[in-house]
């Protein structure tokens, strides 16, 4: 990239980052976090006490892809009354060498691609290579996100699908349609009888899948719990499954591993960095009656690696605006 500031919006970020490039940038990076060539700082996350709103800073520094910056954003849940997507962040990459501010990148489609793209990549290296049935969990804004880079992985041929609030259904129901996926909506139960492949992304703060629910085989990416409180699945799945994260500090602190722990069902130890199986240092699954389970926190690092391929791309493209600053 040249002097100046680049800027990247929203639409442009959609235009020029596909589904393939997240999954490759993002797959690039939890294997640079895995070999020590990258890392995330701690993340700041606050109730600012005002429109309910969580806001903070996720950031890291990637040595091998020389990706450095934050994403600035958060979590206002009254906006999608008002025709507004209920993330909202943008974020900022700085040059490594200098600190000089390179690029400001629109971070709402870049996050609900680079979320998708993570339970992808734990889908690609840890799901059965003849799953057939994919379960939802979750039918908001990231459903959709997820259910299209899902398909991408393995050749399903069925989505199963439930969602606490079930009026929200029918446009993942649409999603699947567009696929080509036959859909059907399914009691939580059913769903963990069904699914091969199970992807969680809601806000739930308990449990929505016990462990008896859920078959042998079967490869869960929890996607939903990036916070502390926050709760999808039973702790007793994570004590039964072989546990993956995108980095185990944020598994054991804001993850989905929180609960477990907490509990003394399983240990830091007992987690592996999903960067170790796509490094090839970690064998990953290991039969085909395994139980993978996929702790998808969201690393900032994951947010610098899709931008920084937005702010090429656009620039190659002739679509982004550069200012001095
Ligand atoms: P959304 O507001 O569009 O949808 C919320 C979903 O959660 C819906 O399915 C809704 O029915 C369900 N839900 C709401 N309140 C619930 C409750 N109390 N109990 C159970 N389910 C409830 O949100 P979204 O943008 O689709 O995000 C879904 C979740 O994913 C959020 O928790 C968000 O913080 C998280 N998220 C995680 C990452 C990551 O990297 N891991 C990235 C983005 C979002």
């Amino acid at each position: 990239m040249s002097d100046g500031v680049l800027i990247v919006g929203e639409d442009v970020c959609a235009e020029v980052v596909s589904s393939k490039d997240a999954f490759d940038a993002v797959e690039a990076v939890f294997g640079a976090m895995a070999s020590g060539d990258a890392y995330n700082f701690p993340v700041i996350r606050e109730a600012i006490g005002y429109a309910d709103a969580l806001y903070g800073f996720k950031s890291g520094f990637d040595k091998a892809g020389k990706t450095l910056g934050v994403k600035s954003g958060g979590y206002w849940p009254g906006n999608m009354d008002k025709g507004l997507t209920n993330h909202q962040s943008t974020i900022f990459l700085f040059d490594p060498d200098t600190g000089m501010l390179q690029a400001l990148v629109g971070g709402n489609y870049l996050t609900a691609v680079r979320t998708a793209a993570s339970s992808s990549v734990s889908i690609a290296h840890l799901a059965r290579k003849d799953a057939k049935v994919l379960g939802m969990v979750g039918a908001g804004h990231q459903s959709s996100f997820q259910l299209c880079a899902a398909a991408e992985q393995r050749a399903f041929e069925k989505v199963v699908a439930w969602n606490p609030h079930p009026e929200m259904l029918p446009r993942l129901e649409s999603v699947a349609e567009e696929l080509g996926l036959a859909f059907e909506a399914v009691s939580p139960e059913q769903l963990g009888e069904e699914a091969d492949v199970i992807i969680t992304i809601t806000s739930a703060f308990e449990p929505l899948l016990m462990k008896d629910w859920i078959k042998p085989g079967t490869h869960i990416a929890c996607m939903g719990t990036d916070t502390k409180g926050k709760q999808e699945v039973d702790p007793a799945l994570l004590a039964r499954a072989t546990v993956f994260a995108d980095e185990i500090a944020q598994s054991v602190s804001i993850g989905e591993a929180q609960h477990a722990i907490r509990d003394g069902l399983i240990g830091e130890g007992d987690i592996t960095p999903v960067g170790a199986v796509i490094n090839g240092t970690h064998p990953g699954r290991q039969d085909a009656a395994e139980i993978t389970l996929f702790d998808g926190t969201g690393v900032g690092l994951q947010d610098l690696a899709v931008a920084s391929v937005a702010a090429v791309k656009a620039e190659q493209a002739g679509k982004a605006t550069r200012v001095a600053l």
